[in-house]
């Protein structure tokens, strides 16, 4: 039995999985992974995207800040692919419990899941740091120079975690909980170099830790089935 059909078999015996996924996922989708080498990082900025996308830059660079993120972060025009519409699947039939993820691009509600744990934020929740009135992406994306705030003037900010910030507490507790009840843990499309994100891996106490990743990682040794490939061919297969 190959794989795939160990994946599929482990899939349909099971009633409580939790799938964690990275930047892998939404690179099917068309959106870059700035830290991949084909990612952003070969691309001409004045700085490097970490920097840009950091606390101190976003306070002190605001306009230089919304200038990248309008350009490179904000790719509403991508679809689902096939991971994220086999998850919504696999939710509705009441087999999979909840998406934990590292990407910001919403792409798994568009496909249809519900329960969505959002490590890093989205691109589609932007609030205004003064009164608090939520924006869409497309307000964002229409806006020129530095997004203010319709109703007070205040600057606007996404509710996308940066470096140098925290990860949200409840959303942090929440995908605890969720992997250490999980019987099935799928991680996919990351190659688990992130910390904290990275650590929750820790909290898993079954035996089916499933790696869907093109590339080797650092957790291989660690799981129960490694599949190795791009992740929305594999689950389109399933
Ligand atoms: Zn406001």
């Amino acid at each position: 039995m190959n794989e795939v059909e160990q994946l599929k078999e482990i899939i349909a015996s099971s009633d409580n999985i939790v799938f964690f996924g990275g930047a892998g996922v939404s690179t099917e989708s068309g959106i870059p992974d700035f830290r991949s080498v084909d990612g952003l990082y070969h691309q001409k900025y004045d700085y490097p995207p970490e920097t840009i996308l950091s606390h101190t830059f976003y306070m002190s660079k605001t306009e230089e800040f919304y200038r990248f993120y309008r350009d490179k972060m904000l790719c509403l025009t991508a679809k689902p692919n096939a991971a994220h519409l086999k998850l919504a699947e696999w939710e509705r039939q009441g087999k999979l419990k909840a998406v934990i993820t590292q990407n910001i691009d919403g792409l798994h509600q568009a496909a249809g899941s519900r329960e969505v744990l959002e490590l890093h934020g989205s691109v589609h929740r932007n609030y205004c740091r003064k009164c608090g009135k939520l924006f869409d992406a497309k307000y964002i994306l229409d806006s020129k120079g530095i997004p203010t705030c319709d109703a007070c003037g205040g600057q606007i900010k996404p509710d996308v975690v940066l470096y140098e910030e925290g990860l949200d507490d409840e959303t942090l507790r929440k995908s605890i909980q969720y992997i250490s009840e999980a019987d099935v843990l799928i991680i996919g499309g990351t190659s688990l170099a992130v910390y904290p994100a990275a650590g929750l891996i820790d909290y898993y106490r079954g035996n089916k830790l499933v790696l869907v990743n093109k590339s080797a990682t650092p957790m291989d040794k660690r799981a129960d089935l490694l599949v190795q490939g791009s992740i929305g061919e594999i689950f389109s297969q399933i």
